[in-house]
C-alpha cells in the first residue's frame, strides 16, 4: 500500500501533470481489461513502392480506444506495457490480427499479397519463444512468412546481444527485418554493418531535413550506404509531394507517411483498394 501510494503522489510519475495525473498502476489494470474488452485497434497505414506508385505492404500500428481517456497513444503505453511483461500479451493480441489481417486481403483477391510489418519491443525479444509464435501463426493459416516484416528500433539494437541470432532465426524462416528509426539512436555504425537487415527505415526526422541542402546531402548518402548493403530503404514520415520527388531522385525504395496515407482499419484499406 506504501508503494501505491508513493508511487501516485510523488514525481516518480511520468508524464502528465495535470489534476488527472498519470496513474501507472491503475493504467496497468486498464490496460490489462483493455485485451478482453477489445478495447485495442491495430491499423495499417500504407507503404508504397515509390518506382510503381503501388502500395507493397503496410506497418501495424496499434491504437488504444480508452472508454473515458479517448485515444492513448502507444508512445504513451507500450513502454509502459514494457515495464510490465503486458508486452507480451499486447504483442500476440497485435501478431493474431495481423495475420487474421493478410488471411482477409488473401481472401480478398490482393494480389500480389501485401506484407504487414511489425513492431516489437525489447521484452518481446528477450521472449525466446517469439519467433516460433509468429511462425506458429502464419503456418496455421498457411501464409507465406515473408509477408511478415518486423521492425526493430535502432536504439534497441544497439543493447541486445541476440540480435544477430534472431536476424539469422528470421531469415532462415523467411521473415523480414527492418530496422527502424535509422540515424535517431547512436552514431555507432558498426552493427549496421555487421547486421544483415533487410531494409532501412529512415527515421522522419531525416525526411523532414531533405528541404536543406544539408539533409538532402546526408539522405543521399544514406541512400548509397543502403544500397551498399543490399538493403532496402523506406522513407518514414513523407508528408509533401516535394519531399517525395527527392526520395524517388534519389533512389529510395519506399516511401511511407500522410501524404501516401494514415493509419487505417483494415475495412477502410479494403474498401479503397
Ligand atoms: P514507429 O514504428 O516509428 O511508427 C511510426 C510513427 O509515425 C507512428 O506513430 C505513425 O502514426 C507516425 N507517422 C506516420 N506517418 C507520419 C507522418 O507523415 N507524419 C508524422 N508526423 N507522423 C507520422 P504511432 O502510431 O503513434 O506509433 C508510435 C510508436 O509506437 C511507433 O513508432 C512504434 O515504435 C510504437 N508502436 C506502435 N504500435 C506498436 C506495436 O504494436 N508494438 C510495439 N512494440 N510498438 C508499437
Ligand atoms: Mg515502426
Ligand atoms: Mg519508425
Ligand atoms: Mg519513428
Amino acid at each position: 500500500a506504501t508503494l501505491t501510494g508513493d508511487a501516485a503522489g510523488s514525481g516518480a510519475m511520468e508524464g502528465r501533470d495535470e489534476s488527472g495525473a498519470f496513474d501507472k498502476i491503475r493504467l496497468e489494470s486498464e490496460l490489462r481489461s483493455a485485451l478482453d474488452r477489445d478495447e485495442l485497434e491495430v491499423r495499417l497505414q500504407p507503404i508504397m513502392q515509390i518506382a510503381t506508385e503501388r502500395i507493397a505492404g503496410y506497418e501495424a500500428l496499434i491504437r488504444w480506444q480508452h472508454p473515458e481517456r479517448g485515444q492513448v497513444s502507444p508512445t504513451e503505453f507500450i513502454r509502459l506495457a514494457e515495464e510490465t511483461s503486458l508486452i507480451v500479451p499486447v504483442g500476440d493480441y497485435v501478431l493474431g490480427r495481423v495475420c487474421d489481417m493478410l488471411v482477409e486481403l488473401r481472401r480478398r483477391g490482393r494480389s500480389p499479397l501485401p506484407f504487414i510489418a511489425l513492431n516489437v519491443s525489447a521484452r518481446q525479444l528477450d521472449d525466446p519463444a517469439l519467433i516460433d509464435r509468429m511462425l506458429a501463426q502464419l503456418a496455421k493459416r498457411s501464409l507465406p512468412a515473408d509477408r511478415l516484416e518486423i521492425e526493430i528500433t535502432e536504439s534497441l539494437v544497439f543493447n541486445h546481444s541476440q540480435i544477430a541470432a534472431l536476424l539469422a532465426r528470421c531469415h532462415s524462416a523467411g521473415m523480414l527485418v527492418a530496422l527502424d528509426d535509422f540515424g535517431t539512436g547512436y552514431s555507432n555504425l558498426g552493427p549496421v554493418l555487421t547486421l544483415d537487415f533487410d531494409r532501412i527505415k529512415l527515421d522522419q526526422g531525416f525526411t523532414r531535413a531533405l528541404g536543406t541542402p544539408r539533409g538532402l546531402a546526408l539522405v543521399r548518402a544514406i541512400v548509397a550506404m543502403t544500397a551498399a548493403l543490399d538493403c532496402e530503404m523506406i522513407a518514414e514520415g513523407v508528408e509533401d509531394p516535394a519531399q517525395l520527388q527527392a526520395l524517388r531522385e534519389l533512389g529510395c525504395d519506399y516511401a511511407q507517411g500522410w501524404l501516401v496515407g494514415k493509419p487505417v482499419s483494415l475495412q477502410e484499406v479494403l474498401e479503397t483498394g
